[in-house]
């Protein structure tokens, strides 16, 4: 029985996680779940999965949580508890699944500890990169990337080198405004924005595809994942979203890997790794499906895909400003606060006015997300 600590029980990444485990009775075991606020669903989760451990981020939500589940588990409140919770409960695997900046600090704490870290949450990746993949050799921790295209790249390197890797072509859906230019993307509403065409997710997420964000900050994911050079990472458009990434060797030779979009399938295999386990999901039927089509991104529309490719180019802090200003600009953008297309602008302007740190240590991190959050907040 492998003990399984999920961080975000109850986003889209969380519930799937829980969807997959639910078919593996005998080999997982739910010990910890933890969540920002969500407690109805949490409690209905406590009682089917019985944790030993639930921790709730938010005070209020976390007391009244403690009354409905009074003798079933016990319940932790708080940022600190959750953090001590990474750091000090008995699991094996954690799933890193909650939205944002908030995800690294425990994080880490598992990485120290050595477990299997099966991580959704690319942020943790784009503002600490450095630090968490030296801290994953030196705790010997196995991260396994949960993110579909991260998970497809991961998958076709198995069994071949890493130095023998001429590419990775990260494959992105192009979101909803794939086919709008980019004068229309001013006017675009929230509604329209969080109409995903092929996948079902939480709303930052949703957000971030829509603006091709999410596909910058896979890029820098994909770097600190692989070990590649920059420049050997690309981004192709792939509106079906069935080929999940491609990895081109250096003799020419592609290896894709290919899936309906569920993230369910990444999730168990980064569950199950190295092994796999039969399961009843639905099928592939590419004979159904007929076309799968290809294009390069237009990375004048897109300027977070820019914004997100300099950041990785200037290094040190610059991925963590940019994810940071991101957060807040696009919080603005679900509050109407702000256009679609001001997203980009927010996150420029932090990134001309907020000092870069050099020094890759991780309170020059802690202290960049908070500074860059209290900047963005003033802008309009
Ligand atoms: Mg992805």
């Amino acid at each position: 029985m492998k003990k399984v600590l999920i961080l975000g029980s109850t986003g889209s990444i969380g519930i799937n996680t829980l969807n997959v485990i639910r078919n593996f009775p005998d080999t997982f075991q739910i010990s910890t779940l933890a969540v920002n606020s969500k407690i109805d669903l949490l409690e209905s989760q406590v009682r089917e999965f019985n944790p030993g451990t639930v921790v709730v981020r938010d005070e209020k939500a976390g007391m009244e949580l403690k009354k409905r589940v009074a003798g079933k588990c016990e319940v932790l409140i708080g940022e600190r508890d959750l953090i001590e919770a990474a750091k000090n409960l008995d699991y094996d695997i954690f799933v890193g699944a909650m939205v944002g900046f908030c995800g690294l600090a425990p994080t880490l704490e598992a990485i120290k500890r050595g477990k299997i870290i099966a991580l959704a949450n690319k942020e943790t990746l784009v503002v600490a990169g450095e630090i968490v993949t030296k801290l994953c050799s030196q705790y010997k921790a196995k991260l396994i990337p949960i993110d579909s295209e991260h998970s497809a790249i991961f998958q076709c390197i198995e069994g071949g080198k890493i130095n023998q890797v001429e590419k990775i072509f990260l494959t992105a859906s192009g979101g909803p405004f794939l086919n709008k230019n980019k004068s229309s993307l001013a006017s675009v509403t929230v509604k329209e924005a969080l109409n995903h065409p092929n996948w079902k997710m939480g709303n930052k997420i949703t957000i971030d595809s829509a603006s091709m964000m999410n596909k910058g900050l896979e890029i820098i994911e994909a770097y600190w994942l692989f070990g590649v050079e920059k420049e050997q990472i690309e981004v192709v458009i792939h509106p079906q979203s069935i080929i999940h990434s491609m990895v081109q060797y250096i003799d020419g030779s592609v290896k894709a890997q290919l899936g309906l979009p569920d993230m369910k399938l990444p999730i168990q295999y980064a569950l199950t790794y190295p092994e796999r386990l039969p399961n009843k999901f639905p099928r592939l039927n590419l004979a159904q499906i007929g076309n799968l089509t290809f294009f390069p991104p237009d990375l004048e529309k897109f300027e977070c895909l820019m914004l997100a490719y300099n950041a990785l180019k200037i290094g040190g802090t610059a991925p963590c400003i940019m994810n940071a200003a991101n957060e807040i600009a696009v919080n603005k953008f679900l509050n109407g606060k702000i256009k679609f297309s001001h997203i980009p602008k927010l996150i420029s302007t932090a990134l001309e006015k907020i000092e870069n740190r050099r020094s890759s240590d991780i309170d020059a991190i802690f202290e960049c997300d908070k500074e860059t959050r209290e900047f963005v907040l003033t802008l309009s």
